[in-house]
């Protein structure tokens, strides 16, 4: 086992992998900016330094900072937690190349699954369901373009291959707009990520999104985790998560968890990853692969029992996976809300100290957070500061548990999201199940 892991991320998901390391015995560093020397997991880790100012460019995005702390520390291995430099392949080399492990992905997997035209590309070989599309960056030839955008079926997406966070994406709904529409997202492409590169998918006008967990040793196993829906979600930024996924056709959802199970084989993923879908009319469409731990990554360990931090952990220490697929059997349904230091009605983040914070609790009631009464929610990172997950025997009684502990959760001095996320698991329609990705968006009138 890893001896000693440095945590180069912040908030609730540093303190989640600070409790994954305690169980398992290895020591902590964290690493932190100016700002955040109070946060939960700094206090707690055996060793932390700071590592800059308090913007990510300076601190969290600072690879060279990263590294000198690791080798200050005699770190054995550093974790990324999830955005910052999660998938950032030159980071995962650079942590490797001075002889610390990167717990996630070889750096030339996170290479390949970070341009999205390789990604599918490698996807659609390995059988994986994926978008009919250009099978590749779109022609230079306009009168190719057409033709294929024909062959596809008006409308279609144009979407950047170096894309992410939902930016670098424009729908077309007809020829007369195509040519135009192509040049358009190249240059925002080439702007936003310093790659022009785009493709053409057919836009799915109703989806789900349906997500596939899976770990993966790199010594030749690999198993899945059953399924996430992730369809709540505005400006694509998901909202409230459940696992398992309700009302999906079983025969395509069981083929897809074998070919993600396959795909994970055949590019010899090492680590947890996601496998994203768009789901219509029973069928799974691949997107994306996610190569790092997930922001929702709580609703499948309370359905499936599996740490997955952990399994990151000893998969980077070099053990074999813990479980084969056999031995994981999903139990109930689990709800999460995102809970984030925000304007209920213009979602603009809202920071700030707060005074006085209470968690819910009780069976089957989990909050994975970094607050505490008097911290100070900092404007410069993300503003999520809580997630709220709820497991129980059946969906419903699920969503009853969450509405239990949103009601119970008091955060006072900064505003939050917690009245919409009652709203959301009140809701009729969700309640039903299976409402798709504009859902949400529709509901508050967007
Ligand atoms: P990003 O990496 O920027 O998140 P994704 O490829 O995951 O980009 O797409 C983000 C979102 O854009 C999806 O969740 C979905 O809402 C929408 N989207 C992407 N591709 C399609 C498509 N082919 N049809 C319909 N919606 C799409």
């Amino acid at each position: 086992m890893l001896d000693k892991v440095l945590i180069a991320n912040r908030g609730e998901i540093a303190l989640r992998i600070l409790r994954a390391c305690k169980e398992l015995g290895i020591k902590t560093v964290a690493v932190h900016s100016k700002v955040d020397r109070d946060l939960l997991h700094v206090r707690l880790a055996d060793e932390s330094i700071c590592i800059g100012p308090n913007p990510s460019a300076q601190s969290y995005l600072n690879i060279p900072a990263i590294i000198s702390a690791a080798e200050l520390t005699d770190t054995s291995a550093i974790h990324p937690g999830y955005g910052f430099l999660a998938e950032n392949a030159d980071f995962a080399e650079q942590v490797e190349n001075s002889g610390f492990a990167f717990i996630g992905p070889k750096a030339e997997t996170i290479r390949l699954m970070g341009d999205k035209v390789s990604a599918i590309k490698a996807m659609k070989e390995a059988g994986v369901p994926t978008v009919p599309g250009s099978n590749g960056p779109v022609p230079t030839d306009p009168a190719e373009c057409i033709r294929i955008a024909h062959e596809i079926g008006f409308p279609v997406i144009i979407k950047a291959a170096a894309g992410g966070g939902g930016r670098g994406m424009r729908v077309v709904h007809n020829e007369g707009s195509l040519l135009k529409s192509i040049s358009i997202t190249q240059s925002e492409a080439g702007s936003y990520f310093g790659d022009s590169t785009v493709y053409m998918e057919k836009f799915l006008q109703n989806p789900r999104h349906v997500e596939v967990q899976v770990l993966a040793d790199g010594q030749g196993n690999a198993v899945h985790l059953y399924d996430r829906d992730c369809s709540l979600q505005r400006r694509h930024q998901k909202v409230l998560e459940e696992a398992p996924a309700p009302m999906l056709d079983e025969t395509s959802r069981q083929a897809c968890f074998k070919a993600c199970v396959d795909a994970c084989i055949k590019i010899n993923y090492r680590g947890a990853g996601t496998f994203e879908f768009l789901y219509e009319d029973g069928g799974f469409y691949f997107i994306e692969m996610n190569t790092r731990v997930q922001v929702e990554h709580p609703v499948t360990e309370m359905v499936t029992g599996v740490d997955i931090v952990k399994e990151q952990l000893r998969i980077a220490s070099g053990l074999p996976l813990s479980m084969k697929q056999e031995d994981i059997k999903l139990n109930g349904h689990a709800v999460e809300s995102r809970i984030n230091a925000e304007d209920s009605k213009t979602f603009m983040p809202c920071p700030g100290k707060v005074d006085y914070f209470h968690a819910p609790g009780g069976m089957g009631v989990r909050v994975d957070s970094h607050l505490y009464s008097g911290y100070t929610v900092p404007p410069t990172y993300d503003s999520m500061i809580a997630k709220i997950i709820c497991h129980a025997p059946d969906r419903t009684a699920a969503l009853k548990r969450l509405s239990g502990a949103l009601d119970e959760t008091f955060i006072d001095g900064i505003k939050t999201n917690i009245e919409l996320q009652k709203e959301l698991v009140n809701d009729t329609n969700f309640i039903a199940g299976g409402v798709n990705i504009h859902y949400l968006e529709k509901k508050l009138g967007l």
